[in-house]
């Protein structure tokens, strides 16, 4: 990254805090990366609507801040991770540069502060980790106790800028984790399943078994009890099966309405037991849908289970339980295929 590059980071990231608080906006990764982006002025259109927004409410409501995070910040990991991190060496470098600003007259800490400023530089090449980042402007900011009798103005930057930092990591790893999990349901997402599974299957494969879960007739729910009471539907039934994992099971929601369960290292009879076992348990899941004053209690779903044959590439495993899984809807739904193993 060029030190161009870090300067525009950081006067972005000057730019958008200010605007944050005086707007009123909850200082969430989504919301940072908005107005990070806001501030950047590479997407006229987005500033235009939010411009409109902030005018109408004298804020941006979370939903609209939502909506324009995905119409135009495109990739949430690009975003937060990246620009974070890039953040976090421009503000770095300033805080080096601001170091050789003071004149102070020890060369020995100027030289301190150089090699930890070159360490700084490498960061980009060498994919150092957010870690020694922060170890290094923990490095600078320990230098800086050598000669705080001469300048506190200085410290007090320095002080600032630790503060900062730190904030930066925590909306960092908040972002981090946002990013593998479903905000509805809050269970594991796709991208954690693409993550875990090929992670999984490049390691140990030998006995991973998949299971496929996908809800019977999910739209007629919204059909006939509005969409927001099948959101309720979908929460229940990954609460469900969720609870029904244990030792290293793992469950996502894959899809919409659909659900991915990972078990490494297993046998498919196990794999059949566990999906007969969450097939019994949603069928007792009772909501009540407080418009209609009626209970729902005929929620039901169809399982697919395959294992990993040795030679399989992920997307034949994916195959066979999705095959399994429609042939458990074709002979009428709220069943797990295979019968036995
Ligand atoms: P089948 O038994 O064959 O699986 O029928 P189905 O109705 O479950 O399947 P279909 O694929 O026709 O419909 C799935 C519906 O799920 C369509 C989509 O609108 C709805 N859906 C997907 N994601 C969400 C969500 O997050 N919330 C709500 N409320 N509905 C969703
Ligand atoms: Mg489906
Ligand atoms: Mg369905």
């Amino acid at each position: 990254m060029t030190k161009e590059l870090m300067q525009q980071a950081a006067r972005n990231l000057k730019k958008a805090v200010p605007l944050m608080l005086k707007h009123q906006i909850p200082t969430t990764p989504t919301n940072y990366a908005l107005w990070y982006a806001y501030v950047g002025e590479q997407t006229p259109a987005l500033n235009k609507q939010l411009d409109i927004i902030v005018e109408q409410y004298q804020t941006c409501p979370p939903v609209n801040s939502e909506l324009l995070y995905r119409e135009f910040v495109s990739d949430p990991v690009e975003l937060d991770v990246i620009d974070m991190r890039q953040n976090l060496e421009a503000m770095a470098t300033e805080l080096s540069q601001s170091l050789k600003d003071t004149n102070l007259d020890a060369t020995q800490f100027q030289t301190r502060i150089d090699s930890n400023f070159d360490k700084l530089n490498r960061i980009e090449e060498e994919g150092v980790s957010l870690e020694k980042v922060l170890g290094l402007v923990r490095n600078l900011v320990k230098e800086s106790d050598d000669i705080r009798s001469s300048t506190e103005f200085f410290t007090g930057q320095l002080s600032k800028a630790q503060q900062e930092i730190e904030a930066l990591k925590l909306q960092l790893k908040q972002s981090e984790k946002d990013v593998l999990f479903d905000a509805l349901t809050g269970i594991l997402n796709r991208r954690a399943f693409d993550d875990d599974f090929k992670g999984i299957l490049n390691q140990s494969p030998d006995g991973t078994c998949l299971i496929l879960v996908d809800i019977d007739h999910f739209k007629a729910f919204n059909d006939n009890y509005g969409h927001q009471l099948g959101d309720q539907v979908l929460k229940a039934v990954a609460k469900r099966l969720s609870e029904a994992c244990r030792d290293g099971v793992k469950i996502y929601r894959y899809g919409g309405e659909e659900f991915a369960v990972l078990l490494p290292n297993n046998q498919l009879r196990t794999a059949r037991h566990l999906a007969e076992a969450m097939r019994r348990s949603l069928e007792k899941v009772s909501l009540k849908d407080r418009r209609k004053d009626t209970r729902i209690n005929n929620i039901t779903a169809s399982f697919g289970v395959a294992q990993w044959q040795p030679s399989m590439t992920h997307a034949q495993l994916i195959e066979q339980a999705d095959k399994l899984l429609y042939e458990a809807k074709r002979l009428g739904r709220n069943r797990v295929m295979p019968i036995s193993s």
